[in-house]
């Protein structure tokens, strides 16, 4: 009688499947299940339009594993939502001159749509949407919890601003050698400007600490050198100007202190002002200006010539009491240890090279145990068989007990001691754009920045907002949003007008998605606790440093404030290969090789566009994207729905297959293979 049913043709029965296990709520998931828990976690998307070939990718590997551990009897949470603030939509509602939220939206609905489409078995009724006014009001709360722990703070600061995107960027979102801008790939320039900080480096130490969670090496990696620590020594040099405080230094190797013949200050440095002498303040405020409006990266580059200015200011070693000339150069950076540092010209390549260039003296104070070194180049090397030479009474000591001795005595005599220094900054999560969650503060006269009541929140953002990028958020140019009253005084304030990174808002969603519907608080402690933390975390590599870190500060401060009582997000990470376009390159629309699996969806079903992905290779490693290879696949589950369906009088039944159990009866129930693996509770 059903002809059909005799071929497998996905297009008969998927959506009517689909809209089955949704009327069931299937993979809707209960907070009390007595089973074990397992949060199965797969990064939400951005909301840019298209659920494309590489979201699949990233979604399908989840939902098997999502499913093999709902077969294996545990409670899954396996849950979906949608990141969507933040400057993508802004640009694109610009371009089309629509509104922002108009055009996040409506690209929610398709997205949604679409991940239907594909059968994953994701719990909807916990979705998040970050632009939401219910969850930002929560955002927010926590930025009044960091503001109130000291975690937040505004400060002056010299900051990267895409010329482009009209926007300062979080220096995690500076990119490669040359600093461009992380979405744009515009180079970035410097600023100086008035912004918040989350105390990222506060946390330092602890983040540096993987052991309690099975993530990939490379993101460890990655996230200890974006940490940078160096273990060293502060080092305080008196200055012999009257009234001056000492410069302190830090160094990884106080050993060669002795062999210390000048000092060197970032351009930067608060110093630089006081101690310049008159003869010399003309050249060096030209100088000064010159390396303000150079890059980082520019200033740091070997091959660059090492050039500086002398301030005619002296220092004094605290070893040799030697006075040695201060000069200001721009390889000195002002963000990396204090801003001043100890030119070791015979220890140290670009020491050398700037003590050669202006004729400093070049002292060799470590050596090889036994043997020479060559007095044409620097002495690098830092081995357990080095000796302390010319160090006076530390002299025949070995590199490692000469750091030891010598950090000893400066902490003695009050000049210094052991020190640590990271490369890793505060995280710069102002932004002045439209599209993000308000900074909840109001701004008094009388009692400066202070924060929104919990009770007034969320600040909503205004719909009635020209958003076009200026350079200051659009925010200040909306009266009735600038008008606020002072919690302390009541007198009339100003409304913080920039808005938050959206990495804010993706550093909790993992919590809010465990009570997503909590009316009075960003969530329940106890159901969070039941649930978190994630037992395993599948999404892309390249949020190394940004998402995947900032999570972990926020978990770890939450913590710290009593709100939490784990130390870890994501127990396990695994990060998926990348799609690349049948041309074995990055899939971009400039290209045109960004693959749409709908037409392949229209013709073989749902569930076998997902194996095909899934047989392109071992998932942590992706490939190109070559579909000649899907009418394999597609036989291959005709072969397996035809085993476990037979067509007798119209209704579906289980065919016997020797040695084998009979299967589950499927009367009166659309045929689909795929029905033995939806099977609830197993
Ligand atoms: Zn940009
Ligand atoms: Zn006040």
């Amino acid at each position: 009688m059903n002809e059909r049913a005799e071929r497998y043709d996905p297009a008969v029965f998927e959506a009517s499947w689909r809209a089955r296990w949704e009327a069931d709520e299937l993979y809707r998931v209960d907070d009390d299940d007595p089973r074990n828990k397992h949060y199965l976690l797969t990064m939400y998307p951005y909301t840019s339009g298209d659920v494309h070939i590489g979201h699949w990718y990233a979604a399908t590997g989840p939902d098997i594993v999502a499913r093999m551990r709902r077969m294996q009897g545990l409670n899954v949470m396996f849950p979906m939502g949608f990141d969507s603030f933040g400057l993508p939509a802004e640009n694109a509602a610009i371009d089309r001159g629509v509104h922002p939220a108009t055009w996040t939206y409506a690209n929610i609905d398709r997205m949604r749509t679409q991940f239907r489409t594909i059968g994953t078995a994701f719990d909807w009724t916990r979705e998040v949407v970050t632009s939401d006014p219910e969850y930002y009001r929560w955002t927010q709360w926590l930025f009044v919890q960091f503001f109130r722990a000291g975690l937040a703070y505004r400060a002056m600061a010299p900051v990267d601003w895409c010329p482009k995107d009209q926007v300062v960027l979080a220096r995690e979102q500076v990119e490669g050698a040359n600093r461009v801008c992380w979405r744009c790939g515009t180079p970035v320039v410097k600023r100086d400007l008035e912004q918040w900080f989350f105390r990222t480096t506060q946390y330092a130490d602890e983040l540096l600490d993987f052991s309690q969670i099975d993530w990939p090496e490379p993101i460890r990696l990655m996230q200890t050198n974006w940490i940078g620590r160096s273990d060293g020594a502060d080092i305080d040099f008196a200055v012999e100007a009257d009234g001056q405080a000492p410069i302190r230094v830090f160094t990884t190797r106080p050993d060669t202190v002795f062999g210390a013949t000048f000092m060197v200050l970032a351009p930067e440095h608060a110093a630089v002002a006081a101690l310049t002498t008159d003869q010399r303040r003309a050249e060096v405020e030209a100088y000064v200006a010159t390396a303000r409006r150079e890059t980082e990266i520019e200033r740091m580059s070997a091959e660059r010539d090492k050039n500086g200015v002398f301030i005619g200011a002296y220092a004094v070693n605290p070893m040799t009491s030697e006075r040695i000339p201060i000069w200001i150069a721009d390889y000195v950076l002002p963000g990396y240890g204090t801003g001043a540092i100890m030119g070791v010209p015979a220890h140290d390549e670009r020491d050398y090279a700037f003590a050669v260039r202006y004729e400093l003296p070049i002292r060799f104070v470590v050596a090889p145990r036994g043997g020479e070194t060559d007095a044409g180049q620097a002495f690098l090397p830092h081995t357990d068989d080095e000796v302390l030479v010319g160090s006076g009474e530390f002299t025949g000591l070995s590199a490692a007990e000469g750091i030891a001795a010598i950090t000893a005595r400066l902490a003695e005599r009050g000049q210094g001691g052991p020190s640590v220094s990271y490369k890793i900054r505060d995280w710069l999560v102002s932004r002045q754009r439209y599209w993000g969650a308000p900074i909840p503060i109001v701004y008094c006269e009388e009692h400066g920045a202070q924060p929104v009541p919990e009770d007034q929140l969320p600040v909503l953002l205004p719909r009635d907002v020209d958003f076009v990028p200026t350079g200051v958020s659009p925010l200040q140019s909306h009266p009735e949003f600038l008008a606020a009253t002072c919690p302390v005084c009541g007198a009339a304030a100003r409304r913080e007008t920039d808005t938050m990174d959206t990495f804010v808002d993706s550093s909790w969603y993992f919590l809010r998605y465990c009570s997503p519907n909590e009316e009075t608080r960003p969530w329940d402690p106890e159901v969070v606790s039941r649930w978190m933390p994630v037992d395993l975390y599948a999404g892309g590599a390249e949020h190394a440093v940004l998402h995947l870190m900032y999570s972990r500060f926020f978990t770890k401060a939450l913590r710290d404030m009593g709100h939490l009582d784990f130390d870890e997000p994501f127990t396990a990470l695994r990060n998926q290969g990348q799609i690349l376009g049948a041309d074995h390159q990055r899939m971009s629309k400039s290209r045109g090789n960004v693959a749409n699996p709908d037409e392949l969806v229209a013709r073989y079903g749902t569930d076998t566009v997902r194996c095909f992905l899934m047989f392109i290779g071992p998932w942590d490693q992706g490939g190109p994207w070559n579909p000649t290879g899907i009418e394999g696949v597609h036989r291959f589950l005709g072969r397996a729905w035809s085993v476990a369906t037979v067509q007798e009088g119209g209704s579906p039944r289980p065919r016997a297959i020797p040695g084998m159990p009979p299967a589950q009866s499927l009367a009166g129930e659309p045929p689909g293979v795929t029905r033995y693996l939806m099977t609830k509770k197993l």
